[in-house]
């Protein structure tokens, strides 16, 4: 469910026509919807009521600190995967000791200054990660709370770029391996062992990825809850959101009816693996991340030529794969609407940014409102993996992102200018 929709013909934010803002704030822009954000926070804490919870949000998702702050207030944790993302949670006034460090790569700084700060708990991704944090707690006289990341060998069958819990992926240790480590993570004096964890994949649109894998740890879970007395379970994110409604038709009722009937909802979820983790009496953590803001976020551009060539339309607009990369690098779809209905001609169209790269394209031949220069559209579902993995190729400034609460809307990141662009960069003395 998210707060777009349409009225009158023009397509709403919550209470805001998107045009307006378009008007007001220029293209391309990224909006979100406050409200949207909030209420698939509190679908999953209700469907996980049952539980001993925390939803440590991921922070890489969206990590715009008026986003952030909305988690910190509905009462989240948070997931990060950076020194960075712990500044961006302090910065927008979440706690710190409700962070989760995950990663494979975590440097002696990165792990230094979270022990300085104090965070919930490393999740350890390797023995030599194990053997970094117990240096480093050592040299600064503290205690490290780790957890270790178990990969369960479990295909989430899901795209290639986004499945990390089988044994061909760089993530976690091998679940044959897992006691082992846990003994030997006992042994090092400045490490205090708190959890375990595990995450199989992202955009799963099916429970029984999560439900088999959540099946394989339980006895592990059970046994480190026996030995080391381990406080939680974190079950990790990939709950998936629903891009593709094929919304030919412009309609999104439809769109709403047809995620009505979508396999993977908070309470299908839950009903399959709560039963499991309920009898455990641990803390379970889950580390959702486009389930919260895939949908509440959506790119509005504007339309600059119309080109047809012999073969084929192509709707050139102003946003580009640098502003949203996800059909270039993950073969994604986006729904593509117009801001204004106009009538029901449709017709077969590329919707392509201006850089000269084969891959900037956000469709391919797919039928959609027939739009002039100057009209908007906007690319729906681009709340997470979104704004957070846009660039400057081409010199192009990151566009604005603007949050929209009710009839009320604010700018929640400028658009950059071109100055700030090259404000790191400078001309040697010697080139002068
Ligand atoms: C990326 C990530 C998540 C969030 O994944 P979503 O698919 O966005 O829910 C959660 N936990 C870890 C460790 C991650 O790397």
């Amino acid at each position: 469910m998210h707060d777009f929709h349409y009225k009158n013909g023009e397509l709403h934010c919550e209470g805001v026509p998107l045009s307006k803002i378009a008007a007001k704030h220029g293209t391309p822009a990224y909006v979100y919807s406050h409200t949207t954000i909030r209420s698939h926070f509190q679908k999953l804490d209700q469907a996980l009521a049952a539980l001993d919870h925390t939803i440590c949000y991921a922070v890489k998702a969206n990590s715009n600190l008026a986003v952030l702050r909305t988690i910190a207030k509905l009462g989240g944790g948070f997931d990060v995967v950076s020194k960075g993302e712990i500044e961006r949670v302090v910065a927008a006034g979440g706690d710190h000791n409700r962070c989760l460090f995950a990663g494979v790569g975590k440097t002696e700084r990165e792990i230094e200054f979270a022990l300085h700060l104090g965070i919930h708990a490393f999740n350890a991704e390797s023995e030599p990660e194990l053997e970094r944090i117990n240096a480093a707690a050592k040299r600064l006289k503290k205690t490290a709370p780790i957890s270790v990341r178990v990969n369960p060998n479990v295909d989430a069958k899901t795209h290639a770029k986004i499945t990390t819990g089988t044994y061909e992926n760089k993530f976690g240790i091998a679940f044959e391996q897992v006691k082992k480590v846990y003994a030997k993570a006992a042994k090092m004096s400045h490490l205090q062992i708190k959890g375990v964890q595990m995450h199989i994949g992202s955009q799963l649109t099916t429970a029984e990825p999560f439900e088999g894998a959540v099946k394989k740890l339980i006895p592990l879970v059970k046994d480190l809850k026996k030995r080391y007395g381990i406080k939680f379970f974190s079950i990790g994110g990939g709950l998936g959101i629903v891009y593709e409604p094929a919304l030919e038709s412009g309609n999104l009722t439809w769109w709403k009816k047809k995620e009505a009937a979508s396999i993977l909802t908070p309470q299908s979820y839950a009903e399959r693996i709560v039963p499991m983790l309920e009898p455990l009496g641990l803390e379970i953590l889950i580390e959702p991340g486009r389930f919260i803001a895939g949908n509440a976020g959506v790119l509005i551009t504007r339309v600059e030529y119309v080109k047809r060539t012999g073969k084929k339309n192509f709707t050139i607009v102003d946003a580009a794969m640098n502003d949203l990369i996800r059909p270039a690098f993950y073969d994604a779809h986006h729904d593509i609407v117009a801001l204004t209905k106009k009538g029901d001609t449709r017709i077969n169209t590329d919707v392509v940014g201006p850089i000269c790269e084969a891959g900037d394209y956000f469709c391919k031949d797919r039928p959609l409102q027939k739009v002039k220069e100057g009209d908007y559209l906007a690319l729906l579902s681009a709340g997470a993996y979104s704004f957070v993995m846009a660039s400057n190729y081409n010199s192009r400034p990151k566009p604005t992102e603007i949050m929209v609460k009710e009839k009320q809307f604010s700018i929640v990141r400028g658009r950059e200018s071109a100055a700030e662009l090259w404000s790191q960069e400078k001309v040697p003395s010697w080139l002068k």
